[in-house]
């Protein structure tokens, strides 16, 4: 196994819905939606109110290739709260104005 990696390679980007799972190839930028489901991509944080990054995860099915598939964050990396995924947020909105 070489440590050297190649200068030049090409970077596939992926992204993968929590909701459905569907991956997602990244055109111009990153989606916020998933277009299959509708899912939100983005996660925030309600403790620190800050957007949470994603996670990747890297592989090489050729020495010059690189694939990195992103997945929205299920925690928060800087206080480590569980992000609720957003149909869930909505929900206990709507009892909140209930009263
Ligand atoms: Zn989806
Ligand atoms: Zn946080």
């Amino acid at each position: 196994m070489s440590k050297n990696k190649p200068v030049k390679f090409t970077l596939t980007i992926d992204i993968q819905c929590g909701g459905c799972g569907s991956l997602l190839h990244q055109g111009e930028g990153f989606p916020k939606f998933c277009p299959c489901c509708g899912a939100g991509l983005e996660r925030y944080c309600l403790r620190c109110q800050r957007k949470a990054e994603m996670f990747f995860e890297e592989w090489w099915p050729q020495d010059d290739h690189c694939i990195r598939t992103y997945s929205p964050a299920k925690r928060c990396s800087r206080c480590n709260a569980v992000l609720e995924m957003e149909g869930e947020n909505r929900n206990q909105d709507k009892e909140e104005y209930h009263n």
